[in-house]
């Protein structure tokens, strides 16, 4: 089958699945085209979704400065450890909330871009958005290694701001998107971004020729740079890999009679 056959009339371009179509053109084949699982393994991404649900309850009904109410929803949810503790307070010392109009966790958005074409469709997921002087001020919540001094250098971010834009600009505010780092290791977060109009026609742009690329492809052709394969989550299996391995995945056995096991 051709593989254009596999990308929709309006492509879907997430944060994931185009932070992977800048590194690979086959890593966001493998992921967003094919779905398949990954055949080796990637780190656990567990206590960073805990730390973002206990974030959302702290503020669903309290807030992050107030010791106790952050020590109550901890204790109730088992995660009453130093290292939830910690990272509490380092939010809380970069967290906003005292001044701000309104807020929301794990806000959906999604923006349509139509014209000049090919069309597609920007959505993320952004953990917190908080409305204070002027600004919609959209954090994500990190707990991992720091990879760039910039949020503007994060490709990501940059699906992250096209969607998060008609928002700011129909409330007549500025966008802003800041990355916290919640671990201890992480000494100071990557500069924040704030995206004036010009900027925002730039990143329009930069995504609308990505999807372009996308149609352009014929072969899905990797890499093949032992720097970018070394880490991916199908170094095992691909076809373009500079670092091969053995697939972590279970592999099913065949006797010889061609029944599986
Ligand atoms: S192993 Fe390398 S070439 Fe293959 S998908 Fe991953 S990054 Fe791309
Ligand atoms: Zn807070």
């Amino acid at each position: 089958m051709p593989t254009k056959r596999l990308l929709s009339d309006i492509i879907s371009i997430t944060p994931s699945n185009y932070d992977d179509f800048t590194r690979c053109a086959r890593l966001f084949y493998c992921t967003a085209l094919l779905g398949l699982p990954a055949s080796d393994p990637t780190p656990s991404t567990d206590q960073g979704l805990q730390m973002h649900d206990m974030l959302r309850k702290i503020h669903d009904d309290g807030e992050c400065h107030d010791a106790a109410h952050v020590a109550d929803v901890l204790v109730a949810h088992g995660f009453d450890t130093p290292a939830f503790r910690e990272m509490v307070a380092r939010h809380a010392n970069r967290c906003p909330s005292r001044a701000v109009e309104s807020s929301a966790h794990e806000v959906d958005v999604a923006r349509f871009h139509r014209f000049p074409t090919p069309m597609f469709m920007a959505t993320a997921r952004i953990d917190a958005v908080w409305i204070h002087d002027g600004y919609l001020d959209a954090r994500d919540y990190k707990t991992g290694r720091k990879f760039t001094d910039a949020v503007a250098d994060i490709h990501s971010a940059h699906v992250q701001a096209y969607a998060l834009a008609a928002h700011a600009q129909a409330r007549g505010l500025r966008l802003r998107l800041r990355y916290e780092y919640l671990q201890p290791e992480v000494d100071e977060d990557p500069e924040p971004w704030e995206l004036d109009d010009e900027t925002l026609i730039t990143v329009e742009e930069e995504l609308r020729a990505a999807v372009e690329r996308m149609w352009a492809q014929d072969e899905w052709r990797g890499v093949a740079e032992v720097e970018v394969c070394r880490t991916c989550r199908y170094r095992s299996i691909c076809r373009d890999s500079a670092a091969p391995g053995e697939a972590a995945w279970p592999v099913l056995s065949t006797d010889p009679a061609g029944r599986h096991s």
